[in-house]
């Protein structure tokens, strides 16, 4: 595979570039031949001239392009408006045809539907390169469609973009089929000898707080866990809706989780409502989180996942970049990222509205990505891969002071959630026994005979209610704190009773009397575990304090009851322990 780059300035010296080719094809071997044309400049009438002039001078060679917001050129941001690759094949085997097809939302599937039927007909397909105007437009029905491809076909490719992102207006164009303001060029290659390594690099980092999104609709993202989605970017970063907003958003687009793929996405503009514009579809029910962009996170990324490019020793790179990723950087620097690739082949490619990729055999749609597609025809040479040292690193702009902020952000909001847990465990502990304290029981108590009185549950709910018998005695001739160790061997006990059993609860009710919730259980097994209790605590033994007992109450909830008459008849089971001689089990 070799490539020529033909600039286009005039008629005259366009002509010489391809006499070049010509004569490079008569002293080489070189079979089938395309033609790449990217256009920063929307004009069909000047596109149509240079394409008949390719139809006139290389009649049996293929070409396809379309409208870009910039071109890159030997891995750097291209100058020229009009930027021309020739690539020539130089295995026989190497095929490639050319399909192209208005492109409506309404009719993407049937376009979908006639590149299966020609890849199933042409088993020759090995990849598809696609270019296509899709601004406004939902992509999944496409994608979806796409899925059904044969699952060996590679999928790679760019949205149609308008030099200035707030013009809508783009085309394709291809051989034979003339310009199309609303369209889509597939470019199919294929053969034995012909091979294809892609894959897609965001370098965007992920902060990690998740928000799900409630509500969406196509493009347009509403609500973010129950909010405006704008919300997120008002609290956490500050940033307002106002005319400077898509370009402050651009250092923290969204990642959404598509199945585990975490993919970009962009806001382009705010609704009144607070809902955000994305660049492309959004899903419900999935979450997303606030991506970061630094410079020199996204060219380290560059450099470790382009090594795999250079491993893969193509001889050809193409490249789809987001034209959101050139805002991002500036044109001065926007080139850092695609210089390196240059190192490993010609590097040629535009900056998109949206980039594609099939991953696994499903088609994805990207912003804020790099797409790779490397070639190459033939077996890879014996000889090393370049590689990409960490100079590419160097000579940066800007300081990766963002990074050192996020890492501050997530330490400290580490450190704020691991303090909040301790004061919800706070909240919920007594502090003697660590068991439940009383406000926490009977709130898991109203819980789990709300749920019993619905009926969710087709099995009993009981209720143990203990208390210690004499243990005033305790305190007057022992001691307070001597009392304190009785109370805390008594919730040592329920705790490694209980814990034995099914859904089952235990909390400090107050002094030494103590409450044992068990949500599946019914009287028996409730009278059970009190017997077991009673006994370990009468066998307790303590230094210095003779044996102490406890009298306990058992009752099982009848449905339909409140909280009040349960826990009066529990008390009321207690009293009857208590009255019958204490150190016993009452069930009511
Ligand atoms: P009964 O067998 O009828 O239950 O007799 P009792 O002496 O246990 O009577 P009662 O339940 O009324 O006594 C509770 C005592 O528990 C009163 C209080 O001083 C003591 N007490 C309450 N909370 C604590 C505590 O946290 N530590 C200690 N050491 N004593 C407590
Ligand atoms: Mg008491
Ligand atoms: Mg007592």
């Amino acid at each position: 595979m070799k490539q020529f780059h033909v600039a286009y300035h005039n008629d005259t010296t366009f002509l010489n570039e391809l006499e070049k080719i010509r004569q490079w094809r008569g002293s080489h071997r070189a079979y089938t031949t395309v033609f790449h044309i990217y256009c920063e400049d929307l004009n069909p009438a000047l596109i149509a001239h240079i394409c008949g002039i390719l139809d006139t001078e290389m009649p049996d060679d293929l070409y396809l392009g379309c409208i870009s917001n910039a071109n890159i050129l030997e891995g750097s941001l291209a100058k020229e408006r009009y930027l021309i690759t020739c690539t020539v094949f130089e295995y026989e085997t190497t095929q490639a045809a050319l399909l192209q097809y208005p492109f409506r939302e309404e009719n993407s599937r049937e376009d979908v539907q006639n590149l299966i039927r020609f890849c199933e007909s042409n088993p020759w397909v090995g990849s598809v390169e696609m270019l296509a105007t899709i601004m406004g437009m939902s992509m999944k029905p496409f994608c979806d469609e796409m899925d059904r491809l044969p699952a060996h076909i590679q999928v790679f490719g760019g949205g149609a973009c308008n030099p200035d992102l707030d013009n809508a207006a783009a085309g394709v164009f291809s051989k034979g089929n003339g310009f199309l303001a609303q369209g889509i060029v597939f470019l199919l290659l294929g053969g034995p000898d012909f091979h294809v390594h892609n894959m897609f690099i965001s370098g965007w980092k992920p902060l990690d707080r998740r928000f799900h999104i409630t509500r969406a609709v196509r493009e347009t993202l509403y609500e973010l866990d129950g909010q405006p989605a704008l919300n997120i970017y008002r609290k956490y970063l500050n940033i307002e809706n106002n005319e400077n907003f898509v370009s402050n958003t651009l250092e923290f687009p969204l990642f959404i989780d598509h199945d585990g793929i975490d993919m970009l996405r962009c806001p382009l503009a705010v609704n009144d409502d607070g809902s955000l514009v994305m660049a492309s579809d959004v899903e419900e029910n999935t979450s997303v989180r606030l991506a970061y962009g630094d410079p020199e996170t996204i060219l380290h990324t560059i450099c470790l996942d382009g090594q795999k490019v250079a491993d893969f020793q193509p001889q050809a790179i193409l490249t789809f970049s987001c034209a959101a990723r050139r805002a991002f950087w500036g044109d001065a620097n926007v080139s850092k990222e695609t210089e390196p690739f240059q190192k490993i082949a010609p590097t040629t490619g535009f900056y998109t509205h949206g980039e594609f990729l099939r991953l696994q055999g499903r088609m994805l749609n990207f912003n804020v990505t790099l797409v790779i597609a490397a070639m190459r025809e033939g077996d890879a040479p014996a000889s090393e891969p370049v590689r990409l040292y960490k100079e590419d690193l160097k000579n940066l702009s800007k300081v990766p002071i963002l990074w050192r902020f996020v890492s501050f952000i997530e330490a400290s909001t580490a450190d704020l959630e691991e303090s909040n847990f301790k004061l919800t465990i706070a909240a919920i502990t007594d502090g003697l026994t660590r068991l439940n304290n009383r406000t926490e029981i009977e709130r898991q108590l109203s819980r789990a005979l709300e749920e019993f009185n619905r009926g969710d549950t087709d099995g009993s709910l009981s209720l143990i209610m203990l208390d210690i018998d004499n243990f005033k005695m305790v305190n007057d001739i022992y001691g307070h704190q001597a009392g304190d160790l009785v109370i805390k061997t008594l919730a040592d006990i329920l705790r490694r009773t209980v814990v034995a059993v099914h859904s089952s609860s235990t909390g400090r009710w107050g002094g030494e009397e103590f409450m044992v919730l068990l949500s599946e259980s019914g009287e028996a097994e409730a009278a059970e575990v009190a017997e077991q209790i009673r006994i370990r605590f009468a066998n307790a033994s303590f230094i210095g304090i003779p044996s102490q007992t406890v009298s306990i109450g058992v009752t099982q909830a009848k449905r339909g009851e409140s909280t009040d008459t349960l826990c009066s008849r529990v008390d009321q089971a207690l009293y009857k322990a208590k009255q019958e001689g204490k150190n016993r089990v009452v069930c009511l």
